[in-house]
């Protein structure tokens, strides 16, 4: 995996890093990430990537835009209410750098193709909205052995927590959630900037994580309080008994 000349020109600011350098550059571009939900954490993970030039990001959505997105998922324009998210956002990607490989997905993602859906990544980037969700990509990553960044928002507090193997993310929710969708930000309501630090702290994790950089993040959780302006850092214990990590 080489940089031509307009990448090492494009990434001057990154290669000049001493934590990045070349190296760290083409670490990046040889990555494959998924992004699960191009929604307000999507909206701030997505363009960072992208322009960060991880090689390739497949996004997965089922949904259209609706007006009440807008607030805070700032990819979508006013005239793209009714049109595809993942197409939107491949859109988004191929205008901000040719050289990321953007692969849409306009699919519900579940229990029954997670597995499928996210197999041969390096790292995904779960960005959903309800639990059910998140425990679904969560047990596929843990079976296919793929890190996963979990990252949510809602009012003014936020999460994100990097995973891989044990603890995962049913460690630390358990099993109650599965069929539960009832934290979804339109009933709580979120705040639009809270939703972009998470992701774009998020991204910052992404992207440390796969370069190599600052201390292994795995089994830590930080929360956001967006009223008081702070966040802190947990550690996430492994639930000797979790059905999808324990076995693994
Ligand atoms: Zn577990």
């Amino acid at each position: 995996m080489t940089l031509g000349d307009a990448e090492l020109d494009r990434y001057a600011r990154h290669i000049v890093l001493p934590q990045v350098g070349g190296v760290g550059q083409r670490r990046l571009k040889a990555s494959k990430v998924a992004i699960v939900g191009a929604g307000g954490i999507g909206s701030a993970v997505i363009p960072a990537l992208a322009a960060a030039g991880v090689g390739s990001l497949t996004i997965i959505d089922p949904d259209v835009v609706e007006l009440s997105n807008l607030q805070r998922q700032s990819m979508f324009r006013e005239r793209d209410a009714g049109y595809s998210k993942a197409d939107l956002a491949l859109q988004f990607v191929q205008r901000l750098n040719h050289f990321v490989d953007a692969h849409p997905v306009q699919q519900r993602i579940g229990a029954e193709n997670a597995a499928h859906l996210l197999q041969g990544q390096d790292l995904v980037i779960d960005g959903s909205d309800n639990f059910a969700t998140r425990l679904a990509v969560s047990d596929a990553c843990v079976g296919l052995g793929v890190s996963l960044i979990s990252a949510a928002a809602a009012q003014f507090q936020g999460q994100v927590g990097l995973f891989r193997a044990s603890p995962c993310y049913r460690c630390f929710v358990g099993d109650a959630f599965d069929t539960d969708d009832c934290d979804n930000c339109s009933e709580l309501g979120v705040l639009g900037a809270v939703t972009a630090t998470v992701g774009s702290f998020a991204a910052l994790l992404a992207i440390n994580a796969l370069v190599g950089i600052g201390d292994d993040q795995a089994g830590r959780l930080h929360l956001f309080d967006g009223e008081n302006l702070s966040w802190r850092t947990i550690r996430i214990p492994a639930d000797p008994s979790c059905r999808t990590c324990a076995s693994a």
